[in-house]
């Protein structure tokens, strides 16, 4: 098993725990006793019924007909759309809140960005009773309204970051500041494959019923559970960690991760990590990050809110490091092209995420033979004023 963590939380030379003092003992409660709870049959129990009958798994694994007749191979996507709240990020919470419940705390806190991870974590607290305070740059706030109110209809407090650029780094420095402070009580959800050791590979184990269910439904659809290609779109890289990780030792199975190129990847304005990153430390993990030369974390630019990192997780940056994923990236163009084409071909509009890894398929040559999996982490809801900003359908 070459791509796991070693004893000491790594993939490779990346990934590891690297946070202040005062937050060693948050993280080592959950990196002692993670693995225990989540193997229980108790956890594995209430987790399965959950991703059943509240998320409503499995998800489909549809045979996009018309998408395959015009890219010329057998395009499968994986509907993560479906999913409660609109994309795979439920997954997560759901086994996260799971495993608090179970270490005795009563209250979470999160980040958020975009205000996806803040509204599939408010949905998990109200789901279980738990108060909720979810940090967000004041600035994001006033970009991102309907998540706002979604998360406080759900019943979550809603805390402006307002320090530095008001976005996703100030909200995530305010939550680990709150987190020192209610070290017994509370539990931080961190919502993708990043942060320090247990909590990437905490997320992968979560996210991996995608790719379980993948497996499964293949052998339904092509008498074998081996697609050539695996194609996710990669932001902290979650949905990808999901999509690929009972792929990871099949190796002739292709894995593609997609990142986000915004208006370019020599433009700087793009959040393209695995082109443009180095080695450094981000969110308490050493993986690969956008930096200046002297190590200052650069701004990330893209289209989709949720592409919109400085870096990846430590799985990413050790599969990109050791060949096994190969990264490549779509344009806000690309993008939104590919999103269209995608609502006219099969009546799904996808989430821009997805939508990139949608972009991604003019990329790779295929042959008629081909089996393609693309993971459809998301459905477009969320980004109609995008869609109609962009106006070009
Ligand atoms: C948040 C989000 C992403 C990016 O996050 P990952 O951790 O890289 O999966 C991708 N797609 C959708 C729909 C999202 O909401």
């Amino acid at each position: 098993m070459k791509y796991t963590i070693d004893e000491n939380g790594c993939y490779g030379k990346f990934g590891g725990a690297f946070i202040p003092e005062m937050l060693y003992p948050n993280v080592e409660e959950l990196r002692l006793n993670y693995q225990t709870i989540i193997q229980s049959a108790d956890f594995i129990n209430e987790f399965q019924y959950l991703l059943r009958h509240y998320v409503g798994r499995p998800t489909p694994l549809f045979f996009a007909a018309r998408l395959s007749e015009k890219y010329r191979a057998k395009i499968f996507l994986k509907r993560e759309d479906l999913c409660h709240t609109g994309a795979h990020k439920i997954n997560n919470t759901i086994g996260q809140i799971l495993l608090a419940r179970r270490l005795g705390k009563r209250k979470i806190i999160a980040e958020t960005g975009a205000g996806q991870h803040g509204v599939a974590t408010a949905t998990v607290c109200a789901l279980m009773g738990m108060d909720c305070i979810v940090y967000m740059g004041q600035l994001d706030m006033e970009r991102q309204r309907p998540n706002v109110e979604r998360m406080r209809i759900l019943g979550a407090h809603v805390i402006a970051a307002t320090s530095g650029n008001m976005t996703l780094k100030d909200a995530t420095n305010e939550a680990m500041r709150h987190w020192i402070n209610n070290p017994t009580d509370t539990h931080y959800i961190i919502g993708s494959v990043v942060g320090p050791h247990p909590y990437p590979d905490m997320v992968a184990q979560f996210q991996s019923v995608i790719s379980e269910e993948i497996k499964k439904q293949l052998i339904n659809e092509i008498g074998n559970p081996y697609p050539d290609y695996v194609v996710a779109c990669v932001g902290g890289g979650s949905n990808a960690a999901g999509a690929y990780y009972h792929f990871l030792n099949d190796e002739p199975v292709q894995l593609i991760g997609v990142e986000a190129a915004g208006k370019g990847i020599n433009t700087n304005e793009s959040a393209a990590t695995t082109a443009l990153g180095k080695v450094g430390i981000l969110h308490g993990s050493k993986s690969l990050l956008m930096q200046t030369e002297d190590g200052q974390v650069i701004e990330p630019y893209s289209i989709s809110a949720g592409l919109d990192y400085p870096g990846i997780g430590p799985l990413h940056a050790h599969l990109f490091d050791a060949g096994r994923v190969r990264f490549i990236s779509a344009t806000d163009d690309e993008a939104m092209n590919a999103g269209i084409e995608l609502s006219r071909l099969e009546g799904i509009i996808p989430a821009i995420e997805s939508a990139h890894a949608v972009a991604a398929l003019s990329q790779l040559a295929l042959s008629e033979e081909d089996v393609v999996v693309l993971n459809l982490s998301g459905r477009g809801d969320k980004d109609l004023e995008t869609y109609i900003k962009w106006g070009k359908y």
